[in-house]
């Protein structure tokens, strides 16, 4: 189980012993890690500086997909590797991991143009390998999707993805870890790396950065130290003296009330201004369209807590809406919220940030593992080439189980008389605990949050159970009412309150502490400039 607030100090207090594996991240690629070497029977504590799922791995576009547009750059390997996990994480994580319909419709493409997309479609469906691809006339896409009125729309093209909640995602994986006998433990950053006597890496001064924790420091030591920090890993390989070699591009995406924009499918379009792909798509009852690619200065990484979307951003995400659905007339009060994230790409020095690779990189420097590049939806395959390379740091050699990256929720058979949406919500999300969650809430909670899917039972859940620490994590990663909800969920703060409260024993001064943060933080970083 993930701790409980009172359990936060007991955990620590395990810190100082020897362990197998320490993984230093915990977005989706350290949760990976740290879920397979659990589950081969070592002993490994997960750390996390902030919050699990904190940095990219709760921003990203939300899909588990190939990347359609990375066979433009041919980056082929990308592609085949992802449209097969995505396959494997269908069936595996059902549920949590969903189908997702996509039109790409074709906006004046010339003929010629026609017939590449149509053969990227195709490849798309071989690589998986699946077919469930094919052409629409403009007839049929305005049945399915009468909002598209740009009057360039002459024929287009269908074709299936799935999508995530990408933040819900990294805690399954990591609950699963823990279930499995791994130790996890976030707002608990890694320091400085401490060293053997020859120079290897041997551990690393950790530091508790949860409020409680006043600072407190602990040195543990591992027979492997893996650095999966994302879009930070340069810092880390900075103390074994290996130059930067990661590039961050920032994302961002701007997310509408599902009224403003109904979608029942997924768009891929060009954008007019610079031809760039980019994806429109209902998620958690609301509307998502992004994504820019920029670089992220650091100027603006020390201005602001967290990455956030700038108004030249804003205005070319707007751009996109008017030209894909001109007679939406959306404009920039219509925005309910803002996400941006820094993609970790290991750069090879192209001048144009969208042709960089997106393939994961492995790195042993001096006994640091540096797992990074990559993508959510590959993190399997990344968890399993980082525990191959450990083995020979290891005494003993761990059977990894490869296939199977997540709990078998089918084994779930004793859940609630609940209908089949809820019931499905429950299970891909919170796999075989999903239960234990609809016992434990009140039945008045198994009810949805005004407007969207979300159950008032998963705050509660969250709250109780799930290693919250701050007000971010419950309305940001456990559930996503920051981004769904107006105002970051402004109009149910009561609510939210009463059960932040009782959950997590917060006297009156810490209530208004937590929420005087997260309310600056979402005006910051989660709304517009
Ligand atoms: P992160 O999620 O950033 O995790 C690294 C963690 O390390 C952070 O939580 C950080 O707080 C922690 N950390 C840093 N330093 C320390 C320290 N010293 N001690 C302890 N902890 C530390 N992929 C897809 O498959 N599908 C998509 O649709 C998709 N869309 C994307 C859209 C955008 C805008 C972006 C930016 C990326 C997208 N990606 C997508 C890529 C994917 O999101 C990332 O590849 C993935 O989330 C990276 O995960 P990570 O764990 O390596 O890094």
């Amino acid at each position: 189980m993930m701790y409980r607030p009172e359990q936060r100090e007991e955990i620590w207090n395990t810190l100082q012993q020897p362990w197998d594996i320490l993984v230093i991240g915990g977005g989706i690629t350290g949760a990976g890690i740290f879920n397979a070497a659990a589950r081969a029977g070592l002993k490994v504590l997960l750390v996390e500086a902030h919050d699990y799922a904190f940095g990219t791995s709760s921003r990203s576009s939300k899909l588990v997909h190939g990347g359609f547009r990375y066979l433009k750059n041919r980056q082929f390997n990308v592609t085949r590797e992802s449209v097969r996990e995505r396959e494997r994480l269908l069936r595996q994580a059902k549920y949590l991991v969903t189908p997702l319909y996509f039109l790409l419709p074709s906006l004046g493409f010339s003929r010629a143009t026609r017939q590449v997309f149509r053969l990227g479609v195709t490849i798309y469906d071989l690589l998986a390998p699946k077919w469930a691809h094919g052409d629409l006339s403009p007839k049929q896409i305005h049945r399915i999707c009468p909002q598209l009125t740009n009057d360039r729309l002459n024929a287009g093209f269908y074709y299936y993805d799935a999508e995530v909640d990408d933040a819900r995602l990294v805690l399954r994986v990591i609950q699963e870890g823990i279930a499995a006998g791994g130790t996890a433990l976030n707002y608990t950053g890694a320091e400085t790396l401490l060293f053997q006597q020859n120079g290897q890496v041997a551990g690393a001064l950790l530091r508790d950065n949860a409020p409680s924790g006043n600072g407190q420091t602990v040195e543990v030591f591992a027979s492997v130290v893996i650095n999966a920090t994302g879009p930070w890993s340069d810092e880390l390989r900075g103390q074994v003296n290996q130059p930067p070699r990661i590039r961050k591009q920032r994302g961002s995406h701007l997310i509408f009330p599902w009224a403003k924009l109904p979608l029942v499918q997924a768009i891929t379009l060009l954008h007019p201004r610079d031809k760039r792909a980019m994806f429109v798509f209902p998620w958690e009852g609301v509307t998502v369209i992004g994504t820019t690619d920029l670089d992220h200065p650091h100027e603006l990484e020390i201005r602001h807590p967290e990455p956030a979307i700038t108004t030249d951003e804003v205005g070319y995400i707007l751009e996109a809406v008017s030209y894909l659905f001109p007679d939406s007339q959306l404009g920039r009060e219509d925005v309910l919220s803002s996400i941006s994230g820094l993609r970790p790409i290991v750069t090879s020095g192209e001048n144009n940030p969208s042709k960089e690779s997106r393939a994961h990189t492995l790195w042993n420097d001096r006994g640091l593992l540096t797992i990074t590049g990559g993508k959510l939806t590959t993190y399997r395959l990344m968890a399993n080439e980082t525990l191959k390379c450990c083995r020979n740091m290891l005494s003993g050699s761990p059977i990894i189980n490869k296939n199977q990256p997540l709990l078998d929720q089918s084994l779930v058979t004793k859940i609630k008389d609940l209908d089949d949406t809820t019931r499905h919500r429950l299970l891909g999300r919170y796999g075989q605990r999903a239960d234990d969650l609809a016992d434990a809430c009140p039945e008045d909670e198994l009810t949805c949050v005004e407007g969207l899917p979300s159950l008032w039972a998963e705050l509660r859940w969250g709250a109780r159970q799930e290693s919250v620490v701050h007000l971010d994590d419950l309305l940001l990663r456990r559930t996503r009412f920051g981004l769904t909800l107006p105002e970051g969920g402004a109009g149910q703060m009561n609510r939210i309150r009463a059960v932040a409260q009782s959950e997590l024993r917060w006297e009156d001064p810490t209530w208004q502490f937590e929420e005087a943060r997260y309310r600056a933080l979402w005006k910051e970083c989660y709304s517009l400039p």
